[in-house]
């Protein structure tokens, strides 16, 4: 009997991660659902075992390297590989235009949202074997094509997370490591808003498709709808 592939999500507790989760727990995935709050994460388990589906639950807190490190070491403790890994945590905490935002704000929406993803892909990169894969959940507010004024301190950090895929694409292809970016769409969650067209069913689709059908050379890649985007 062939060993069930993983996937660790992280911001795995609500909207798009969770639904991430439940899609490839689905697919019999075994997965790793983080969250940086126990209790948060744990109520997510509960509410996915109430539909009989079971997930591992795992406190990971993208911005702090502690967090991150007893992951790994509590990861190890369950699994020895890692198939996938669905960076997805991101906040957007102020929308100020330029000339107002905050050395601060900018500070830790980076911290979270690039350095963050990129804690997490270089303390799970080790457990990653050939023909893993990596996808980085981003945003087409991060598009350099399009760049306007919308919520200038998120899409810096989405623009950035991009060129984090691409570093990251070349570095690990030796590795045999497919790692990509994917813009859900416009998604009904917190951070979407109610107004937000798009189910989160919807919203998972492409990552999920990502972390199961696309061959492992397809790499370094930018994804909408199934379909790449430009930068
Ligand atoms: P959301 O509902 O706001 O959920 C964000 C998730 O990230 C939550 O689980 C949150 O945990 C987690 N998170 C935040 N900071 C974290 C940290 N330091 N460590 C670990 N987890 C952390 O957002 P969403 O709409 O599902 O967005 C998911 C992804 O899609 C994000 O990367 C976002 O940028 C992207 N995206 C969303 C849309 C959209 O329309 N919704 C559009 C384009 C791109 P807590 O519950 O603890 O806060």
């Amino acid at each position: 009997m062939s060993e069930k592939r993983t996937v660790l999500v992280t911001g795995g507790n609500r909207g798009i991660g969770f639904e991430i989760c439940r899609q490839l727990a689905l697919k019999d995935f075994r997965v790793y659902l983080t969250a940086r709050d126990y209790k948060k994460g744990t109520k997510a388990i509960e509410q996915l075992s109430k539909q009989n589906i079971n997930v591992t639950f795992l406190q990971l807190d993208v911005s702090s390297i502690e967090s991150v490190n007893n992951a790994v070491k509590n990861f190890k403790e369950m699994s020895d590989y890692l198939d996938v890994l669905i960076n997805n945590a991101a906040i957007l905490i102020d929308d100020n235009p330029l000339a107002s935002l905050s050395d601060e704000s900018l500070s830790i929406i980076l911290d979270t949202n690039v350095v963050g993803t990129f804690r997490v892909m270089r303390a799970f990169f080790p457990l990653m074997k050939s023909g893993s894969r990596i996808i980085n959940v981003s945003s087409s507010a991060g598009q350099l094509n399009s760049m306007r004024t919308y919520a200038p301190a998120y899409s810096i950090s989405k623009a950035a997370l991009n060129a984090l895929t691409l570093q990251a694409s070349a570095a690990f292809a030796a590795k045999g490591i497919a790692v990509n970016s994917v813009c859900p769409g416009w998604v009904k969650t917190d951070m979407g808003g109610k107004g937000a067209p798009r189910s989160l069913e919807k919203g998972a689709e492409t990552p999920v498709w990502l972390a199961t059908e696309t061959p492992i050379g397809l790499t370094g890649k930018f994804f909408k709808d199934r379909k790449e985007i430009p930068w």
